[in-house]
């Protein structure tokens, strides 16, 4: 299959769950992870109708952006945040789904231009305390969200999740199920309404949607494999 097959294939993967779970058609958006690929894949998917593009390190999309500059492109940071970087994040992202720290929200907010509008933000958490994954512990995320509402250059949408992938598909939805609950929770003690649910990837991705995923962040099933070591940031 080439990318626009798999995107057709996907697609309607995520249509198909979306009916079955009773969810209205389109509430799911897919997100194509394109770390690790090249340009000319984002142009096949850009053709094959994606608009939505997800990268992990800043120099590595800086090249892309650039290549591809001709195109509206929506571009969303999913990778983990460094201090150092947050600057280029925030001139050259629509979205960040990786923040979990204060610091980092502050930094993203005061380097936001205000000619723009406010940076799209998740909050990443660490669903299961795992110590290899960035993101902020469930219990913590409430404040987290508290202290990014009150930032004006930022707009807090929701959570993103990895969770520890289980050994089944009912325990891959158990998981996802906690960030949904959580997000519910947070809605409730703050008085707002967060909507965005980024979760779901290659392998997972109809449990996340019968959990309430609304993104779906997919690559090697729609790229193939990686062809790595584009990694230095
Ligand atoms: C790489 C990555 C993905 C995509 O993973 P696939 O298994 O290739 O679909 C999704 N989310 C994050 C945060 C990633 O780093």
């Amino acid at each position: 299959m080439d990318i626009a097959e798999r995107i057709q294939h996907i697609q309607q993967l995520i249509h198909q769950e979306e009916i079955s779970c009773h969810r209205q058609q389109g509430a799911v958006k897919l997100i194509a992870v394109s770390k690790g690929q090249p340009s000319d894949s984002i142009e096949q998917a850009f053709s094959a109708g994606l608009r939505d593009f997800a990268e992990n390190y800043m120099q590595e999309a800086k090249t892309k952006m650039q290549a591809l500059a001709t195109l509206p492109l929506c571009w969303h940071y999913i990778g983990p945040i460094q201090s150092n970087k947050t600057k280029s994040i925030a001139r050259h992202f629509s979205w960040v789904h990786s923040v979990s720290r204060e610091s980092i929200a502050q930094q993203l907010n005061d380097a936001r231009p205000a000619s723009m509008t406010p940076l799209n933000i998740c909050l990443q958490v660490n669903l299961d305390n795992e110590e290899t994954k960035s993101g902020v512990s469930p219990d913590e995320a409430q404040a987290l969200a508290s202290y990014v509402l009150q930032l004006p250059h930022l707009h807090l949408h929701g959570l993103m999740a990895i969770p520890k992938q289980q050994s089944n598909e009912h325990l891959d939805y158990l998981s996802f199920l906690r960030l949904t609950t959580l997000l519910h929770t947070i809605n409730q003690k703050l008085n707002i309404n967060m909507t965005t649910l980024s979760m779901g990837m290659s392998h997972d991705l109809q449990a996340a949607i019968r959990a309430g995923s609304t993104m779906v962040r997919v690559g090697t099933a729609i790229f193939g494999e990686r062809r790595g070591s584009l990694h230095e940031n």
